[in-house]
């Protein structure tokens, strides 16, 4: 016979359930704020993990001819995607445990040929990258970040606007004086595409020659080719991202929540790189990815449709004489990302009861997709109870999540392309208020209980 109280189930504050995780959560958010302050792109973020990662040896197929437990490996997907990996005691064959977060966020790439001058003001040409809000990105300060290449070969990697002491670049956006016919467009065309100028520069340069047309451009090359040794060519072999200039902050009097740009998907990928980091002898081989172009659809050599991932299980799989299929039939894969978190300021595309809420927990998603779950995976009820189990038994707070009501919107992870391998699949990340925002906002405690999730996760036996 049940207690009365014991019929029913609600989620609630982690601090109900975990009053005394307060201040290890705080501490880990210190760590957190500072890689989410200085890493804002995929290749930055890759440099991270490489330099945390020192117990990583590089995976090589051709050299590695046993695989021993606790062995840890890394695979460098071409500096914007990376694999960490720790053998397990188990064979390969019972399955892996795999972790896979997303490092590319949302942002403002250079198109090919970005630069040109107007009126005397110099400016970049963007080509939006991810689900942004257009409107969001004029007036404030963007940071330059990104590889270039040049003639002879080399490489020079910028990193512009992030120190105090740096330039910052800007959009501009109308004055309300003169906004009238702008404030009647729809907020989606409020800021169009092609209105995503960025402001870099507004002096000529000094010069008696009076054939050069574009002066300010002129003075914007030369102070890029006296900094970084780079050519307007060169654009076309680079790959350069406009980021929010923020450092990450604590928000609200209490400090409970942090504010900073890119926390889709970093905000897992930091607790996953720190479970996967500390994860020293577990049972199963542990496989966590941190993946790239996951805002666009996954797509391309370093996102998860690529063979990638999957070329690395296989040379697993030839070392140790198994078949990859029968590693992924018995490998559960926590995709590791974000969910959209219940806000009472836009209460209406909520469904109260499905929705994940700040300080809840991490969230269990067990699906994700359009009207009608089109383009999901579909976590199943067993998926779904090995993992709650894993999650209680470890006294990890938990909630459940969908994106929002049924026929309001929808999106998508790279929980799809994990299911499609054959391997048992369930999102299971932070909750974010302002998605996809310049700015975006988690929650400490929530950050704290997906690190301790993702932990339980690896040293599942
Ligand atoms: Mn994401
Ligand atoms: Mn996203």
């Amino acid at each position: 016979m049940l207690k009365s109280s014991e019929y029913s189930h609600e989620y609630h504050h982690i601090l109900k359930d975990d009053k005394s995780c307060k201040e290890k959560a705080y501490e880990f958010a210190e760590g957190y704020k500072s890689f989410i302050s200085a890493v804002k792109t995929e290749r930055e973020c890759v440099k991270y993990i490489l330099n945390k990662a020192t117990s990583y040896v590089e995976f090589d197929a051709k050299k590695v001819k046993e695989l021993k437990p606790g062995d840890k490996y890394f695979i460098n997907n071409r500096g914007k995607a990376i694999v960490l990996l720790t053998i397990g005691k188990k064979p390969l064959s019972d399955g892996v445990n795999f972790v896979v977060s997303h490092i590319d966020s949302p942002r403002l790439d250079l198109k090919p040929n970005p630069l040109y001058e107007s009126d005397d003001i110099g400016f970049f040409k963007t080509h939006y990258y991810g689900g942004i809000k257009k409107y969001q990105w004029p007036t404030i300060p963007l940071s330059m970040h990104g590889r270039v290449y040049k003639e002879d070969g080399s490489f020079v990697d910028i990193n512009c606007g992030e120190k105090e002491e740096d330039p910052k670049f800007i959009i501009t956006d109308l004055l309300p004086h003169l906004a009238k016919e702008q404030e009647g467009r729809t907020l989606r065309e409020g800021i169009k595409g092609e209105e995503l100028n960025i402001v870099i520069g507004s002096l000529p340069i000094q010069s008696e020659d009076d054939d050069i047309k574009c002066k300010v451009k002129e003075n914007t090359l030369k102070i890029l080719y006296e900094t970084y040794g780079i050519k307007e060519k060169d654009f076309a072999r680079a790959e350069i991202e406009f980021v929010p200039a923020y450092m990450a902050s604590d928000i609200g009097f209490d400090r409970s929540l942090i504010a900073a740009y890119g926390q889709d998907d970093r905000v897992c990928a930091y607790p996953a790189l720190m479970a996967e980091i500390e994860n020293d002898a577990p049972e199963l081989t542990s496989i966590t990815v941190f993946t790239d172009k996951e805002e666009i659809g996954s797509e391309g050599n370093t996102g998860m449709v690529s063979e990638f991932l999957f070329d690395i299980v296989e040379d697993l799989c030839d070392v140790s004489c198994v078949k990859a299929r029968d590693v992924y039939r018995h490998s559960i894969c926590l995709s590791s990302d974000v969910n959209s978190a219940y806000d009472p300021t836009f209460a209406d595309v909520y469904e109260k009861l499905n929705s994940s809420y700040v300080n809840r927990g991490v969230v269990l998603t067990k699906y994700t997709g359009h009207a009608g779950k089109s383009g999901s995976n579909d976590a199943s009820a067993e998926t779904m109870a090995k993992v709650i189990k894993l999650m209680d038994d470890r006294k990890v707070v938990w909630q459940i999540g969908e994106l929002g009501k049924v026929d309001i919107g929808g999106g998508g992870t790279i929980a799809k392309y994990m299911s499609q391998r054959n391997v048992d699949t369930i999102d299971v990340g932070v909750a974010v208020l302002s998605m996809h925002s310049p700015y975006e906002v988690t929650s400490k405690l929530d950050i704290y209980h997906t690190y301790l999730a993702y932990k339980a996760f690896l040293l599942n036996k």
